[in-house]
């Protein structure tokens, strides 16, 4: 069995491999190979190119134009703070289409926290607590976004699944996103380590009325309180607080 591998990284190994400048047509022709670690995938065309485009942004390859693309050599993928909000233009919900978003970016622009991998590999929509995966170290990541700063409790998902994930102990870390949609953005970013998350920090709602569509459901509230000194801040392009750069320039002497 092979070891699951991201179509990204798929995507590279093969160009790795291709001459410094190669076309569109010599990634096609490895075929084979991708079918091997995706036998079921009947998108391997549309998969190559989108990942292409994912290589592209994140600064391996260039495009040349009609079909040719050239390696940069560059050994890192490059951070953007910027996001793509055109990706979600055909959703009407704006909270729906944020999500999308945010998620690509994500994507796009994170990578483990545990581990040494420069990427994160998203898992399916329907996976319950988590959205994205280390495949190296198999740490779970759920990324939360908001429009501005966050306070110091998360709208969670479903209320019974993510408790039997924190008994289980297998509670993904938190990683928050706040941005800023004027200039498609992303502001802040900070990660909080699962393991902190423990029962009493899972406060239920209360289930959606007998009337609603989904009847019963009842979704949770994620209590962050207190746990400012184990986050750890990823994405810090504005100004920082004022008064702990005074005290580092105190500090200074
Ligand atoms: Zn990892």
């Amino acid at each position: 069995m092979n070891r699951p591998m991201t179509w990204k990284t798929l995507v590279r190994e093969v160009i790795d491999d291709l001459p410094h400048t190669f076309t569109l047509r010599d990634v096609e022709a490895r075929r084979d190979y991708f079918a091997k670690h995706y036998p079921d995938n009947r998108f391997i065309e549309a998969k190559i190119r989108q990942s292409l485009q994912i290589l592209r942004d994140q600064g391996f390859i260039a495009f040349l134009g009609s079909g040719r693309y050239e390696r940069t050599g560059a050994v890192q993928p490059l951070f953007s703070p910027f996001f793509d909000a055109s990706i979600a233009e055909r959703y009407t919900s704006k909270a729906r289409a944020a999500g999308i978003t945010i998620e690509t970016w994500a994507e796009h622009n994170l990578y483990c926290l545990s581990c040494s991998a420069d990427e994160l590999s998203r898992l399916p929509t329907n996976a319950i607590v988590a959205d994205l995966e280390c495949l190296a170290c198999n740490s779970r990541y759920q990324v939360k976004a908001k429009n501005g700063r966050f306070g110091t409790a998360l709208t969670g998902a479903a209320y019974e699944p993510l408790l039997q994930a924190v008994r289980a102990g297998t509670m993904p870390s938190y990683v928050l996103v706040e941005y800023d949609p004027r200039f498609n953005i992303v502001v802040f970013v900070e990660g909080v380590p699962g393991r902190y998350i423990d029962e009493t920090r899972i406060l239920s709602r209360k289930p959606l009325k007998p009337t609603a569509r989904r009847a019963g459901w009842r979704g949770c509230t994620i209590s962050l309180a207190g746990l400012q000194n184990v986050k750890v801040r990823i994405v810090e392009p504005a100004g920082r607080d004022r008064l702990t750069v005074r005290e580092e320039w105190q500090r200074l002497g």
